[in-house]
């Protein structure tokens, strides 16, 4: 039905009355009448969200990575609208369930969430209700049979349309408990829902971590911390801390910490003595360590941070700390930010390459990709079949997924050397007609503050 010059008209429709919108005059409006058009527009906009599933869900079915040269649906659209990618992964997966199945046969199946679905179309229910239920129904115990989770949607679907989104959180809550009123969760439960994840670091440079840990892991846990974080051990304040032993009754007097700062020293003496062990062996080449990279100037000044290879920043004075126990990297460079300069004549990066690497690219390489440098490859930016040196300048960091798009075939991204040691990649011609070369700014946001000249469109 949809010819392309349909589409576009309606969209132009829908521009054009957008703007009328904007345009209308408010001013002498009596309040109620004010709160009334405010429902029409949420109402609206939501009703808007049913088309943008559907389009995501029609991107996902039909995805061809060589097409965008991207394995990664939910990165390209949300380049595309720039928005956060845990934004885009998470209107997918919404998608994914609004969407109309089709069967085995070819016949159109409802979708997993029926009443939502017809909810969001008709404009009545937001994400916020949306996002409620997805997780009402995510943290059901498996053992609930598919016919009391359809109606548990469909109720819960029937008490949005009256409510806002925390009224029907706590509805939703009490549901659960009414489903599940001795909290009877079976192993399978406990293992779909555990994690652990680490938040974005903030302009403090702390972190959140926030997770949900199994029995087991706990029972790990609770002998470590019940010694680690014993009053008087591990404690920064004193001036050569108790790591093993007990503490003196003197150590544990004058600890003042907290039993939450305690816990954190005693996780922080875990992880440093798991890495001073050296049990860990390798990875990717390199022994399992803290990589980090600072300037001679602000070692010298004590100031600003250092970059970590796993994309975080540490303060000077945590640096010097950390040198003081041994197997960590530090890689400083001059003012003018030089690499030091290392050949070598085999086709595997030697470490001190890849230490480098660690400081100079921080991350994979390839534009706006956000993978740090613990988890990337080396790679010849002139092909190592075509006569590339192994050498630092002709290296780059890239992730395992870019890499299988790198090489030298038309329909492959290739890459050159650029400015200031960034590596230009060059997008194929099915990806970008203009073949214009990208570098990633990701890494690297302080030189688009000084504006950095690149030489390459942004
Ligand atoms: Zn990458």
């Amino acid at each position: 039905m949809h010819s392309e010059m349909a589409t576009a008209g309606v969209l132009d429709e829908l521009d054009a009355a957008v703007f009328a919108v904007s345009d209308l005059d408010f001013g002498a409006l009596p309040n109620h009448e004010r709160l009334e058009i405010l429902r029409r527009l949420e109402s609206v906009a939501r009703k808007q969200s049913s088309a943008m599933y559907e389009l995501l869900n029609g991107l996902r079915e039909q995805w061809i990575p060589a097409e965008f040269g991207c394995e990664h649906t939910h990165q390209v659209v949300a380049d595309a609208l720039r928005i956060n990618r845990s934004e885009a992964k998470k209107r997918f997966a919404t998608a994914e369930q609004l969407a109309i199945r089709s069967s085995f046969t070819g016949e159109p199946l409802a979708p997993e969430l029926p009443a939502v679905a017809a909810g969001v179309r008709d404009g009545v229910l937001g994400d916020g209700h949306v996002q409620v239920i997805r997780s009402f129904l995510q943290h059901l115990p498996a053992a609930i049979d598919a016919g009391t989770q359809e109606q548990a949607e469909a109720q819960l679907a029937g008490f949005a349309a009256t409510m806002r989104p925390d009224e029907l959180r706590k509805i939703a809550d009490r549901l659960a408990a009414y489903l599940n009123p001795d909290g009877e969760f079976s192993d399978e439960d406990r293992a779909r829902k555990r994690g652990i994840w680490l938040g974005e670091q903030g302009p403090d440079l702390m972190s959140s971590i926030k997770g949900l840990i199994d029995p087991e892991l706990r029972a790990h846990l609770e002998p470590i911390l019940a010694k680690l974080a014993a009053p008087g051990m591990c404690n920064p304040q004193d001036e050569t801390p108790t790591v093993d032993g007990e503490p003196n009754e003197d150590e544990a007097k004058r600890d003042t910490r907290s039993m939450g700062q305690r816990q954190h020293d005693a996780v922080k003496a875990m992880c440093r003595g798991l890495l001073a062990s050296g049990e860990l062996g390798q990875h990717r080449g390199l022994p399992v360590t803290a990589v980090v990279s600072t300037t001679v100037s602000e070692l010298t000044d004590l100031a600003g941070p250092a970059a970590t290879a796993g994309g975080s920043l540490v303060p000077i004075r945590d640096l010097i700390r950390m040198a003081a126990h041994a197997f960590h990297y530090l890689v400083v460079f001059d003012v003018e930010g030089r690499v030091v300069h290392l050949a070598r004549s085999k086709r595997i990066a030697s470490p001190d390459q890849r230490i480098v690497l660690h400081a100079r690219d921080i991350g994979c390489s390839h534009p706006g990709c956000t993978v740090p440098g613990y988890l990337a490859e080396a790679h010849h930016i002139r092909e190592w079949a075509d006569g590339g040196p192994t050498d630092i300048d002709n290296l780059t960091f890239v992730c395992p997924a870019h890499h299988k798009l790198a090489g030298q075939g038309a329909d492959q991204w290739h890459t050159t050397a650029g400015p200031r040691s960034h590596t230009r990649w060059h997008p194929p011609a099915h990806v970008d007609p203009r073949e214009r070369p990208r570098i990633n700014r990701f890494h690297h946001p302080s030189g688009i503050l000084v504006g950095e000249a690149s030489g390459d469109p942004p």
